[in-house]
């Protein structure tokens, strides 16, 4: 069984294709969004989704959140004693996103369609397909998360050939894209983005904000400097931001060393704080029509993505951006998940889905490393030279002639880069290729060709040809379906199998205690006791081991802390 899976920066959710269409599969909890967050216990038990999402704010340095951000680095993240990659959380989730769907499924799953922002590059790409192996699974394909929505808003099914903009702002990443439907093919015109805008920095906004009217109070003087306020601070942003999307005003109000400290923020105030990131949204969309060439006019829709598009002051700027409404019948967290399993059923072949063809295109320019002497006689070096421009659509292969510096050169060399700079140091190298020349002292006289052929999976093969001395070298730069070395990938997989899992029939129970926790510290006075109280009570049915008791009691803990906080979110 193939899967679809939208590994979100902030929360994350498996699809399926069944019976003809795309459905999304709960989790253990019996919700269609996990939390994209992994917790240790004090137990070193692990913890993932809600629970752990509940943790980052009690116990921030054995939980981590947001990782996605930093996939294709090499920076490590500490969960008490123990390191991870940010791979290996998302190898983490990814495995129990895995052990979610085979529960509901009552079926193993083998493969998967992972979606990745359009924007990411090749090391980040990379890293997901080894999270991917490191949970166990075969990553089938990974597909660009506007292309995924397009794919849930059904583009493959519009009769007529028809273009439309995928705007989708989530947690941390904005990526637009252009899409057209031509003739039955999907194609992607153009994809850009920024891979650090998203939900999270308009929370920053409400942090910055309260901060800084309490920072003489809390006697600190970074927002940084306790961590564990930091996580109050965010997740009071988060539900005040929340708030105001379905209401005039929000209040966060966070305890600290035995004080609440309150901020009202009203729609209006949000908006201003907001101006300068709802302007940054504007360049990504202008560059996405620019490269795809295709004019606001010619849109057929304008379709939203991601929950950030749920912020009435996005929608508004969209609106404005675009002098019209854009669309949004499908939920906007849960396009890319169903757009995955509508790409999973195209990789499993499922007879309803034959007639679509999709396309994709190469996120960022490819190319190599020239040199150029200047009038003056002086060399000047590592000029980016671009083969296959950002944008192009793959498979797709491109050629370019070169010529030796000098008549006795007797080797070249060229190193392969992807980036929008026009100088190679601020891109990122992928390799190195080099060809023999022939003596002589004629080395300027012979053409040296250079073709990159990409294709659908990432692959990129770099060839040297010299027509005149019939030398060919060829150079297989990015290999992202190789799997990982098989000893290398035995020995990540197995110290991540070592964390125990708590047991998921406790799951619900632990997220629900997890949720009490942090409800006690975010309160005071009476409010505090009567948290305290609710979880005591739980506490004592829990003890009893009769199922039916807790449940019910479940029940009545959460009413009881939904009184205090109001209902929880995803
Ligand atoms: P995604 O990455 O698509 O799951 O989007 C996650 C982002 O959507 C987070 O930053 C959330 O804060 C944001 N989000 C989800 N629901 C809402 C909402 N009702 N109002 C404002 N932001 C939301």
């Amino acid at each position: 069984m193939i899967i679809g899976i939208d590994l979100g920066t902030t929360n994350s959710a498996v699809g399926i294709w069944r019976d003809g269409r795309a459905e999304l599969i709960p989790n253990s909890l019996g919700a269609v969004l996990t939390p994209s967050a992994v917790s240790l216990t004090d137990d070193g038990e692990l913890l993932v989704g809600l629970a752990a999402r509940e943790r980052q704010v009690t116990h921030p340095e054995l939980s981590a959140t947001a990782f996605k951000r930093y996939m294709g680095t090499s920076r490590i993240t500490r969960l008490g004693r123990k390191e991870f990659l940010p791979e290996e959380l998302s190898a983490l989730l990814l495995r129990s996103l895995k052990a979610d769907a085979e529960k509901a499924l009552g079926e193993t799953v083998t493969d998967a369609v992972i979606t990745v922002p359009a924007y990411f590059n090749d090391k980040q790409r990379q890293a997901t397909r080894r999270a991917g192996q490191l949970a166990g699974l075969k990553v089938e394909r990974l597909l660009n998360e506007p292309t995924a929505a397009a794919l849930a808003y059904g583009i493959h099914q519009k009769n007529a050939d028809t273009r439309f903009l995928v705007f989708d702002l989530g947690g941390g990443t904005f990526d637009v894209s252009v899409l057209e439907l031509f003739e039955g093919v999907i194609e992607v015109r153009a994809s850009t983005g920024d891979n650090h805008l998203g939900g999270e920095d308009f929370n920053e906004l409400l942090i910055d904000r309260f901060f800084n009217q309490h920072a003489r109070a809390l006697k600190l003087g970074s927002k940084q400097a306790e961590p564990h306020l930091y996580q109050k601070m965010r997740d009071q942003a988060e539900r005040a931001r929340r708030k105001l999307s379905t209401g005039p005003v929000a209040k966060m109000s966070v305890s600290w060393k035995n004080e609440a400290h309150e901020l009202d923020v009203t729609e209006d105030d949000f908006a201003a704080l907001a101006a300068p990131l709802l302007e940054r949204l504007r360049t990504p969309v202008l560059r996405a029509l620019r490269d795809s060439n295709i004019p606001v006019a010619s849109l057929a829709e304008i379709v939203l993505v991601g929950g950030s598009t749920r912020m009435p002051v996005v929608r508004r700027a969209v609106t404005k951006m675009f002098g019209r409404f854009p669309a949004a019948q499908v939920n906007p967290d849960e396009a890319v998940a169903l757009g995955a399993a509508v790409q999973a059923g195209l990789k499993a072949r499922d007879s309803d889905l034959r007639e679509v063809v999709l396309t994709d295109v190469c996120p960022y320019t490819l190319g190599i490393d020239i040199a150029e002497r200047l009038p003056n006689g002086q060399l000047r070096l590592g000029i980016f030279a671009p083969i296959i421009e950002r944008n192009t659509i793959v498979p797709a292969s491109r050629e370019r002639s070169f010529s030796a510096m000098d008549d006795h050169q007797r080797v070249v060399e060229f190193g392969v880069f992807q980036g929008e700079s026009p100088n190679v140091a601020a891109n990122i190298k992928l390799g190195q290729i080099s060809i023999p020349l022939p003596p002589g002292g004629r080395a300027r006289e012979l053409a040296i060709n250079c073709r990159f052929t990409y294709d659908i999976n990432g692959l990129l093969e770099v060839e040297l040809h010299v027509p005149q001395t019939g030398e060919r070298r060829a150079l297989v730069v990015m290999d992202s379906e190789a799997p990982m070395d098989p000893a290398e990938l035995q020995k990540r997989r197995e110290a991540l199998a070592k964390l125990k899992v708590h047991p998921r029939d406790q799951e619900e129970n632990r997220a629900a205690l997890a949720r009490g926790e942090r409800c006690y510290e975010d309160s005071l006075g009476q409010r505090r006791e009567f948290v305290q109280a609710s979880i005591g009570r739980f506490l004592a049915v829990i003890e009893t081991q009769d199922p039916r008791a807790i449940e019910t009691a479940r029940e009545q803990f959460l009413e009881e802390l939904d009184a205090v906080e109001g209902q929880t979110f995803l």
